[in-house]
């Protein structure tokens, strides 16, 4: 199991092109794809899928079936809208299959363009990928509500009074606080207006030789080479890159991977490896 701290958030699980990704970020309640479903995994409560390519939605019925027979209540699963009744269709087969019953399971079908509110006080976009199946990537961002500029000058006790009187007195900002990109061959850089700010970028990176250039164009993947003029786009502090293509050791990885990212990018990426 990989894991990274960024900040104030931590990452772990996996992420390998073709065998699975699942992403958990532990402090937000959530996992980003769930291609298995490792044990210490059942206890979340949000999934977001990124597209139904096996190595991304795999652990499902696992995690379904274990709140279920834990008598846990059914986590949230956000899925691309398109394929999520096929889904639905093979997770009631095979819950028929295994215990002759249905697992209770919530599916939320999403559309890129979907503000979705979760948990107290998070949202999630919905943003477009660029894939060989529909696939959509997901920015998480904080609510916050923050005293209007108008009463910055004002004392407690007038805010007190505003307040009593039924004025709003607070208006919400949202804080990007991670992105996850999903398998993408280009970077939604225009989706969403805090999509560049974003705190923690989680990005692919499937393929990274030259030979492999036409394998990331045909199978619809980001290539390292694409990456140092995409990432330059984004303010963000850490950059986390995941699903290597298997055929690359991990020592491979790291030595091409900082070797061709210019150096002031080294500092704030890491590799989920
Ligand atoms: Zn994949
Ligand atoms: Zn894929």
């Amino acid at each position: 199991m990989a894991l990274l701290h960024c900040g104030n958030l931590t990452l772990d699980g996996k992420s390998g092109s073709a065998v699975a990704t699942y992403i958990r970020v532990k402090e937000l309640d959530l996992v980003f794809d769930l291609g298995r479903c490792p044990m210490n995994f059942i206890g979340i409560s949000n999934v977001f899928i990124s597209h139904f390519h096996l190595d991304h939605y795999f652990g499902l019925p696992i995690y379904i079936s274990q709140r279920w027979l834990s008598g846990i209540p059914p986590g949230n699963i956000y899925v691309p809208s398109s394929g999520s009744k096929q889904l639905m269709n093979i997770l009631d087969k095979i819950s028929a299959l295994d215990t002759g019953r249905s697992w209770a399971y919530q599916i939320n079908p999403v559309r890129v363009g979907d503000a979705i509110p979760f948990r107290q006080n998070l949202v999630a976009h919905i943003l477009p990928s660029n894939h060989s199946v529909p696939a959509v990537s997901y920015l998480i961002c904080e609510v916050r509500k923050k005293l209007k500029p108008e009463f910055h000058n004002l004392s407690g006790r007038e805010i007190a009074a505003l307040k009593q009187a039924g004025v709003e007195i607070t208006t919400e900002v949202q804080l990007p606080l991670v992105a996850y990109l999903g398998d993408t061959r280009s970077i939604p850089l225009d989706a969403h207006p805090l999509l560049k700010q974003c705190k923690v970028l989680i990005c692919e990176c499937t393929f990274i030789l030259p030979e492999h250039r036409g394998r990331a164009r045909r199978t619809m993947h980001l290539h390292l080479e694409m990456l140092p003029p995409l990432l330059a786009n984004f303010e963000s502090e850490h950059v986390v890159l995941t699903h290597f293509s298997r055929r690359y050791t991990p020592e491979l990885i790291r030595q091409k991977v900082f070797n061709y990212l210019p150096p002031e990018e080294h500092s704030r990426v890491q590799l989920f490896l």
